[in-house]
């Protein structure tokens, strides 16, 4: 079910351009953000113009539940924590611990650079003032995801935060339950039953009921994603992070039901999900397809992870060496990167892209989605060469504040002059005489 790419032999070499590999021979989903625009414009448009009324009726098309308000009661949050599981609630409150202890430490302090005596640069840290946190909740709920956007605002000192998931219909058009008792967990009390490309509207252009937001984050669908395309310039974003994405790099050393499982685990997300084994071995290929077969066959989500496992975005890759293995990886640049080697600490060192990387046989990606205390929003679509997952630094701005005295201006001002006269902006240099009688100190 899942297809192979045989990179072995002159393979390889011939998938190099220029010196690199040819990122476009590995599989990876046909995800066309750019057609969905044309889709989520309109919904946008009219979230934009109808506010409240424009969310209800999309809950009622895409969620397929009537609700009468978005926001979410103070008392649907109270009674969703106390109603709920305490093995859940002692595994969310873990995973908080856990990503508390990661993210309070990225924090970064003031800087002030001293150029040159009486003329400083300093870069101050200051967060959003207030941001809207998707969590999604179509095919599957993420209240894990409550806890990834919402611990690293908190962290970064983000004064207001609104948290939005789409409308369930078995819950009475509320989010589900448990989104709700993570929020109540979070000490999140603004938390409103809207989905998909009309959320992140709300949040861009508010509502009635939901004043807006400067920044939008959290994980979701190809709408979501578009959605934050569109609006990205009225909003800030965090990185694209759609369908999900595991490469596993692997030698003869892994153990194919573990890399199986992992590839599973996964796909077990969407449809569009992702599953790639990169190895070495074709023993391994072959241990791990059959383990596929029996694995997927006694999940409960099989015919969503078959059809994952079979799209065109999943595939075993077959190379010669470790080497070529990491320059086929750090081309495909994954959301989440396993590495099941010999030495895997050393492989894993070599990797330049990737959103996460989980190194040796004991660091399954499971563990990064609930409880390692990395960030599991991650950058998906190749977007981890450039692109980093959501953390502390995501939600604040560096703003450099400048301090020069009379003497530190005068010693740079002729090559303030000169650089402005060189770029024909006269008037640049005039604003520097000015303040020295007109004329330009030589020193
Ligand atoms: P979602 O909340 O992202 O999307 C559900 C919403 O999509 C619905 O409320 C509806 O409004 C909208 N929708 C559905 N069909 C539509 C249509 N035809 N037209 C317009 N809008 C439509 O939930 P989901 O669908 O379960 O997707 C969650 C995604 O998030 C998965 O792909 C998962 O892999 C991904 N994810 C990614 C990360 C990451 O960090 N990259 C983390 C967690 C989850």
């Amino acid at each position: 079910m899942i297809s192979r790419i045989d990179l072995r032999g002159d393979a390889f070499a011939s998938s190099l351009r220029d010196g690199a590999f040819d990122r476009d021979l590995l599989p990876r989903a046909e995800l066309d953000v750019e057609a969905a625009l044309e889709k989520v414009r309109p919904i946008c448009d009219d979230v934009r113009h109808r506010g409240t009324a424009a969310l209800i009726d999309y809950a009622q098309r895409f969620d397929g539940v009537r609700i009468d308000r978005v926001r979410v009661p103070g008392t649907a949050l109270k009674e969703a924590l106390d109603g709920l599981d305490p093995a859940v609630r002692a595994a969310l409150e873990e995973s908080i611990r856990r990503a508390r202890l990661v993210h309070g430490e990225q924090r970064r302090s003031d800087h002030t650079t001293h150029v040159v005596p009486g003329g400083t640069v300093t870069e101050r840290w200051v967060p959003v003032e207030r941001v809207g946190l998707y969590v999604p909740g179509g095919r599957a709920v993420y209240p894990s995801s409550v806890v990834m956007n919402v611990v690293p605002a908190q962290e970064a000192g983000v004064a207001s935060l609104a948290v939005a998931s789409p409308p369930q219909a078995d819950y009475g058009g509320l989010p589900h339950p448990t989104i709700l008792a993570a929020c109540a967990l979070l000490g999140v009390d603004e938390v409103y039953a809207a989905g998909g490309a009309q959320a992140v509207a709300m949040f861009a252009y508010g509502t009635a009921e939901c004043r807006p937001v400067q920044l939008v984050t959290g994980p979701g669908n190809i709408w979501v994603a578009a959605a934050k395309r569109l609006l990205k310039g009225r909003i800030g974003i965090d990185a694209e992070a759609g369908p999900t994405e595991i490469a596993i790099l692997a030698d003869a050393t892994a153990d194919p039901a573990h890399v199986a499982a992992d590839l599973i685990s996964q796909a077990e997300h969407d449809t569009l999900a992702a599953a790639v084994l990169v190895t070495t071995s074709v023993e391994l290929a072959e241990q791990v397809e059959t383990e596929l077969k029996r694995q997927t066959a006694a999940t409960k989500h099989t015919e969503r992870i078959t059809e994952a496992l079979a799209g065109r975005q999943s595939a075993i890759v077959l190379v010669d060496t470790l080497d070529q293995g990491l320059t086929v990886v750090d081309a495909y640049a994954a959301e989440h990167l396993e590495i099941q080697t010999e030495d895997a600490a050393a492989v894993a060192a070599r990797v330049r892209n990737a959103g996460a990387v989980f190194v040796g046989a004991w660091a399954p990606v499971s563990l990064g989605d609930y409880c390692a205390g990395s960030n599991h929003v991650l950058p998906t679509g190749g977007c981890a060469c450039h692109s980093s997952g959501l953390s502390v630094q995501s939600f604040l701005r560096g703003i450099h504040v400048v301090d020069y005295t009379r003497d530190a201006l005068a010693e740079v001002a002729h090559h303030v002059v000169t650089l402005a006269e060189a770029e024909d902006l006269p008037a640049h240099g005039a604003a520097l005489k000015a303040r020295f009688g007109w004329k330009v100190p030589t020193s």
